[in-house]
């Protein structure tokens, strides 16, 4: 129910309760008064009936009383009136013109008592008042009673009853009630017009306020309150309108800074841009911390596994590899991955990463040629990080649901990516740096700090594990020649050329080094003296059989190589390169363009294996 029906309903009730009591109120003292001036009628006619009796007594003209009574009956409103002898009358004079005796009980019972009676008769149409009042001797009054009555002092003589219509009593108050009613009504009904007219501008404003508020409450502020035609009203509608545009703009204005910020907008979270705000802020605060932790992570490898957390615990995601894609090369490493990369990326072919959009399985199958898991659904993100790196993140699902879940937080999971992206870029960069520290700028081999490196951490490792490894000590014959004889860029150009046949010549897993100068070093994974001997023999003629070009001219050049087991040999790998030098000598000494395998008996001075 609406206030104003309500006010109007309270209003009515209050009135008509009103109402009622006056008219009760009205109608009981209408009906007081009616019995009140009845009572006083019938005492005065008493009285008047008792002095006309006596009189006619005292005249000895009781036989005539009967036309006294019947002119007293004829009064208006008195329509019966009738004389009651009491019995000691009726003994002394007899019952008298028509039979004065009493009519009932009530007669008798004033007879008896000598006190008034009373009774009120009310039907519907009529309303009259009975009274008895009784009549007694006394000796004091106008007239000595006791002269001619043969009674005592106070002892009852008689009664004289009338029936009095106080109809016309009722029929005023009936009246009069009508009147106050009718008035009452219109008073009410003039009250409820100002009332309402009063309110009516109070009340549509606080309606106006209520929609506007539960519009503002489920996060719409374009609502505005009318404030009607009251001034008051007007500054309250104001005083809020100006509130409720403020709110907007400032919402607008969150909603344009904040979201700057986050690639995901939080479109499907609501309507109210204050839960929205309120979400984003949340993720904001959660990317910032995010940020923060990664900042102190020393290695990008930390950076992967702290995504990949991220991508666990708050995405939920339960199975996806995490993919680098060489910009320039095309080369793609997994470098982090939950159940393993179930694509083949080492073919190239990654689709994501050569259209450079998201790839979902589920818009249409067998989109991807490397991936290889045909029963289970994809989602490949790509992101670049830098002109040089791209990141795939290839998420794998069950089913089409859970799809359509991670393509709804595509936007989130870009959003820490690019949180991670210049932490990313910083640490690629640094491994750069470190392998440029690491790798020699003329031949892209690794240098003799790399060597100690890995002397320090994989040299233990291989003696624990009992890996072995062949060294091989490379030097080029009479290499001064060339840079005397063709100039220093072609004695480069000699040292490149023996670098790419080392290359050639040995596994990915093994290791080649420029230890200096035209010096090489390769530590060959894992094998036997035969092995090393073949790989060193392939090196020296493959490099003799080269061409080494110095303007019109070209010319070939050897190498001597010393060669030697770890741990055979000796368990110090740096005796081991001394060893291997030994062996190089030894085949420099005794005619080069030779491979010599170290040999206890080449150690000319015994000192020497006590400096190592
Ligand atoms: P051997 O057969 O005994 O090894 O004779 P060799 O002339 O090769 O003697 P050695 O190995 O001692 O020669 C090293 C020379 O290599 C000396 C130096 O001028 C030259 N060299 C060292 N580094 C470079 C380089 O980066 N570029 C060029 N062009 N020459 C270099
Ligand atoms: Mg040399
Ligand atoms: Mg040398």
């Amino acid at each position: 129910m609406g206030t104003r029906q309500k006010i109007t309903l309270i209003l009515s009730g209050l009135f008509l309760t009103f109402l009622i009591l006056m008219v009760i109120i009205v109608s009981l003292n209408f009906r007081d008064f009616g019995i009140k001036s009845a009572e006083k009628r019938a005492l005065l006619t008493a009285e008047v009936v008792k002095g006309g009796l006596t009189a006619h007594m005292v005249n000895g003209m009781m036989d005539k009383r009967g036309y006294f009574l019947d002119q007293i009956e004829n009064i208006e409103n008195i329509s019966a009136l009738w004389i009651a002898r009491s019995p000691t009358v009726i003994k002394q004079y007899g019952e008298g013109f028509n039979s004065e005796i009493a009519r009932d009980e009530i007669d008798k019972k004033v007879l008896k008592s000598g006190k008034i009676e009373e009774v009120m008769t009310e039907t519907a149409t009529k309303s009259t008042m009975r009274m008895t009042i009784p009549f007694t001797a006394t000796a004091f009054g106008a007239t000595n009673c006791l002269t001619c009555h043969s009674a005592k002092e106070g002892e009852v003589l008689g009664a004289i009853s009338m029936v009095i219509d106080v109809s016309d009593v009722r029929g005023s108050s009936f009246i009069t009630v009508g009147y106050i009613a009718a008035f009452a009504i219109i008073f009410m009904i003039l009250v409820l017009i100002i009332v309402n007219k009063f309110f009516k501008p109070y009340i549509n404003i606080f309606y106006s306020i209520k929609d506007v508020m539960k519009a503002a409450y489920h996060g719409n502020y374009s609502k505005r309150v009318d404030g009607g035609s009251l001034t008051e009203s007007n500054a309250v509608a104001n005083m809020l309108n100006s509130l409720l545009e403020k709110l907007q703009k400032v919402f607008e204005e969150i909603d344009k800074k904040v979201y700057i910020f986050v690639q995901n907008k939080n479109k499907e979270i609501s309507n109210d841009p204050l839960i929205n705000i309120n979400k984003t802020i949340d993720q904001l605060s959660e990317i910032y911390k995010f940020k923060q932790t990664i900042e102190h992570d020393e290695e990008l490898d930390d950076i992967y596994e702290r995504l990949a957390y991220v991508f666990k615990t708050k995405f939920s995601l339960e199975d996806f590899s995490i993919i680098e894609a060489d910009t320039h090369s095309g080369i793609k490493k997994v470098v982090y991955s939950v159940n393993g990369c179930h694509c083949d990326v080492e073919a190239g072919k990654c689709r994501a990463d050569r259209i450079n959009m998201m790839v979902d399985s589920t818009i249409f199958d067998n989109t991807c040629p490397v991936f290889n898991k045909p029963d289970l659904q994809y989602l490949c993100i790509p992101y670049s990080i830098s002109n040089e790196l791209n990141l795939i993140i290839s998420i794998v699902t069950k089913d089409e649901q859970e799809s359509l879940r991670v393509r709804s937080i595509v936007g989130l999971i870009e959003d820490y990516i690019a949180t991670a992206q210049p932490a990313i870029v910083s640490k690629k960069l640094m491994q750069i740096l470190n392998k440029m520290a690491r790798v020699d700028q003329l031949t892209g081999m690794f240098n003799r700090k790399y060597l100690d490196e890995f002397v320090e951490t994989a040299i233990p490792q291989a003696l624990r594990t009992n890996t072995p490894y062949g060294i091989l000590m490379i030097d080029i014959d009479f290499f001064k020649m060339i840079n005397d004889t063709y100039g220093h860029d072609v004695g480069d150009e000699g040292i490149r050329i023996v670098s790419r046949v080392i290359k050639e010549s040995i596994r990915s897993s093994d290791i080649a080094i420029r230890f200096g100068g035209e010096e090489f070093i390769v530590l060959l994974y894992n094998c036997d003296k035969n092995f090393v001997k073949e790989v060193a023999e392939k090196i020296r003629i493959n490099f003799a059989k080269q061409k080494i070009s110095a303007g019109a001219e070209s010319f070939s050049k050897t190498l001597s190589v010393g060669a030697v087991m770890f741990p055979d040999d000796s368990d110090s790998i740096w005796k081991c390169i001394k060893y291997a030098d030994m062996s190089l000598y030894y085949a420099k000494e005794h005619g080069r363009n030779q491979v010599v395998c170290f040999d206890k008996s080449i150690i000319k001075d015994d000192s020497m294996q006590d400096s190592f």
